[in-house]
């Protein structure tokens, strides 16, 4: 396949479209996991501020009395609080909410109604605005450029007044390095892992690409063939006339090269008419339930009938065993049937030499019928066994050419086997013999209408 240039230009394009499909597919899903994981760590971070913000909210409002000032009472909740905006150093302590504003990022601030900053609590990032609100897409951003997420909450005194507000935040940076983690890896992973899906890809396309590859062979190795052997009655009966008009012929030439313009259309005519056969079961659809009942000890006596002359021509004993009681009923085209037991008969005389036999048995099975045609000829040898079946095979050219064989004989066969919902198979051995059998599904007597 790689030689053919039309074959390789269509498995380089399959491979194309299987590796862009699959990058397009991979990216999108890449993009999804993306979005879906930052959703979700952002939505875990917002509930966890937001929930560190509900409990400071429920502990300090019963503790704030006045608008804007900070009872001294509520260091108890959070003793590192730090009046303005000093820094204050508080030693650890075992309190929970503590623990949280106490962590790296994290921080609490104190606004009056005004929007002016009263007191923080954890760290305390420089610059960072007072903004009541803020959103996903506009998290804060203090002097160093550091992103923050911040939740706002009002506060109301322990009497329901409005107090001002508290504003828990956090800094985004451990989220930020989470997703800049996933993206590098979409960056750098994404064309490693295409590199693998376009060997992939091509590999696929090559495997796919294969059966047609081989099927395209067999077609241009069968053309081959039926020029070659249209080539050679055509070139015969060609050369004939030349040498007939180069002369002037006595009428016994003239019968002569009749004859052979006789003999080479016949093989022309043989030769057409199986290639047409073979077509035509190519392309027909068989629907083998359709065929009508036909009895094969009447199929086998008149063909053993028919062969009876062939056989004494070349000297070979031909006999046939019906080792059934009850008549044989399989469906089929009976013709079709004929001409298949008819070829192996007529291979099993051709390639049996003079004082050999030639046996055709029937038999059943309990859902098959056996048809063997068994004889004593040169035999087939074990490598060409498997290539008998094939269309123009012959295992010896000069001796099947010789009785005008084309080497359809066994591959008609095999198709009228085939489309009957039989198997042929052969066993054979050099200079012993060959036995060819059919197996047939069986079915039942037809019911005849008086
Ligand atoms: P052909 O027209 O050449 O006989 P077939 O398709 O009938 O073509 O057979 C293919 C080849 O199989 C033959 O050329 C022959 O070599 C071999 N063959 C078929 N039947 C027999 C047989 N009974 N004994 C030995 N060789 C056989």
């Amino acid at each position: 396949m790689q030689t053919n240039k039309l074959f390789n230009l269509s498995r380089w394009r399959l491979a194309s479209y299987y590796a862009g499909v699959m990058g397009v597919i991979l990216g999108f899903c890449g993009l999804a996991v993306y979005e879906m994981t930052s959703q979700d760590h952002w939505r875990s971070l917002d509930q966890e501020l937001t929930s560190l913000a509900g409990t400071l909210h429920d502990g300090l409002e019963p503790l704030l009395h006045r608008p804007g000032q900070l009872e001294p009472s509520v260091k108890q909740v959070l003793p590192n609080l730090c009046l303005g905006t000093q820094v204050c150093v508080i030693p650890p302590r075992h309190n929970h909410i503590l623990n949280a504003t106490q962590q790296p990022g994290y921080y609490v601030r104190f606004l009056n109604l005004n929007g002016q900053l009263l007191a923080t609590a954890g760290e305390n990032p420089p610059g960072l605005s007072f903004e009541r609100e803020t959103t996903r897409q506009r998290p804060l951003t203090d002097q160093q450029g550091d992103r923050y997420h911040q939740v706002s909450l009002q506060l109301k005194t322990a009497t329901g007044k409005p107090w001002g507000y508290l504003k828990v935040g956090r800094s985004l940076e451990e989220y930020d390095h989470h997703l800049q983690t996933i993206q590098a890896f979409l960056v750098f992973g994404l064309p490693v892992v295409m590199i693998g899906v376009g060997g992939a890809s091509w590999l696929l396309a090559g495997l796919a690409m294969e059966p047609v590859y081989l099927s395209y062979q067999q077609i241009q190795q069968f053309t081959a063939d039926i020029a070659h052997e249209l080539r050679t009655p055509i070139t015969a009966i060609q050369a004939t006339l030349e040498t007939t008009l180069s002369t002037e012929p006595n009428s016994e030439e003239v019968h002569s090269t009749l004859q052979i313009l006789k003999r080479q259309n016949y093989r022309l005519t043989h030769l057409i008419q199986d290639l047409l056969l073979l077509s035509r079961m190519d392309l027909q659809d068989a629907n083998w339930s359709r065929f009508q009942p036909c009895c094969l000890n009447d199929l086998v006596g008149d063909l053993v009938e028919e062969f009876a002359g062939s056989g004494i021509t070349a000297g070979v004993q031909l006999s046939a065993e019906i080792r059934v009681e009850q008549p044989v009923w399989v469906k089929g085209e009976e013709d079709q049937l004929y001409r298949l037991v008819g070829n192996l008969i007529s291979n099993a005389i051709h390639y049996t030499p003079t004082g050999g036999e030639v046996t055709v048995m029937l038999e059943t099975d309990k859902q098959q019928a056996i048809i063997k045609v068994q004889d004593t000829g040169i035999g087939i040898a074990s490598e060409d066994q498997s290539r008998i079946f094939d269309r123009f095979y012959r295992v010896d050219t000069a001796r099947s050419r010789q009785r005008g064989g084309a080497g359809l004989g066994l591959a008609i066969a095999q198709a009228i086997a085939v489309k009957h919902q039989g198997i042929l198979t052969v066993e054979s051995e050099l200079e012993k013999g060959s036995l060819f059998t059919i197996h047939l599904p069986l079915v039942s007597a037809p019911i005849v209408r008086s």
